[in-house]
């Protein structure tokens, strides 16, 4: 009898799940916003083939916000958006039950404090909203359509303007108490060899503080781009970079790191981070996937610039599957 109910329960699963690939085909859209420190890029579509995006830089939280809402407000003429997807700096609290729910918490950027992102974009386009922090949008960006397909342990990095990382375990993106904050670890710094004091707020010379952009700018007196590729901050970026990982590696044992972010667009980077990670761990992890092919083991993400966004909109399309199950409770 209950195997009989649990195959008509599978069945509706099955069909729901069906309905909304239909209604996506029938131009039901979802809207995925990738909210950066630098700058918002919102999306809507499916995924990377039928993407509609536009990117502005992120100042105030009312003039960006109401950007954003006013791109989904002129792309959606005529069309339903069945619900959006917010990838988005942090700490975001990702908690249901908390009174701030939904909420950019603690984050060092000016302004940005404690701003109900997610309460805004819902109560102004009245859609269900999903949201993440932006590193797990982009590694789940990665997953669906990236460089992680088939890949259910493995780590995103971003290293740019700040430095965040989230990732999947089991196939599932790491949550917990809040969510990881990869960016604030703490490594060896050296300070004979680089006096620069770190500029984190927070804890001033946590990775985040060494090795961001920003740290690189402030500590060489120039910005990333305008340092030629021979320039003693590139050694001692990946050197930072290379120490975090090792630390990532011994703790999650992801079966891929992707690095994502500018600081990664220098193409020198990744040949010295590999070889420094490899270095570092000194053989102890004896994996042929880093002993041997590390080449296929840290890699940049195949969406670029859009994993986060894209990973938005799987946000958005999980967010509609778990509220449409719900419903059959
Ligand atoms: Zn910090």
């Amino acid at each position: 009898m209950w195997k009989a109910k649990w195959r008509t329960f599978l069945k509706t699963l099955q069909n729901i799940e069906k309905k909304i690939e239909f209604e996506n085909k029938s131009g039901k859209l979802y809207g995925g916003i990738e909210a950066g420190g630098t700058k918002f890029v919102c999306a809507i579509g499916t995924g990377p083939n039928d993407l509609v995006t536009e990117s502005f830089p992120t100042t105030t939280p009312t003039e960006t916000l109401n950007r954003a809402i006013g791109f989904f407000k002129k792309h959606t003429y005529n069309q339903q958006l069945i619900a959006i997807g917010i990838a988005s700096f942090g700490p975001v609290d990702l908690n249901a039950s908390s009174l701030t729910f939904g909420y950019i918490t603690s984050t060092p950027k000016q302004g940005w404090t404690n701003t109900d992102i997610l309460g805004t974009i819902q109560i102004a386009l009245n859609v269900p909203v999903a949201l993440d922090t932006d590193v797990n949008g982009a590694a789940l960006g990665e997953y669906r359509f990236g460089n992680a397909k088939n890949t259910d342990n493995f780590i995103y990095l971003t290293i740019g303007t700040g430095i965040g990382g989230g990732g999947m375990t089991n196939g599932k993106l790491i949550h917990g108490l809040l969510h990881p904050e990869m960016g604030h670890i703490r490594i060896p710094h050296d300070r004979k060899n680089d006096p620069f004091p770190g500029l984190c707020p927070y804890h001033r010379d946590c990775f985040e503080g060494l090795a961001s952009g920003p740290a690189i700018s402030r500590r060489w007196g120039k910005s990333a781009e305008e340092l030629p590729d021979r320039h003693p901050a590139w050694d001692l970026e990946a050197h930072y970079i290379a120490l975090a990982l090792t630390s990532y590696i011994c703790i999650l044992s992801p079966e891929l790191i992707i690095l994502g972010g500018g600081v990664m667009e220098r193409s020198t980077m990744l040949p010295l981070i590999r070889n420094k990670v490899q270095k570092l761990l000194n053989n102890y992890i004896n994996k042929p996937e880093i002993t041997k092919n590390i080449d296929n083991y840290i890699v940049t993400p195949k969406l670029g610039k859009y994993s986060g966004v894209l990973g938005a909109i799987v946000l958005a399309e999980e967010k509609t599957k778990k509220e449409a199950k719900e419903k059959l409770f």
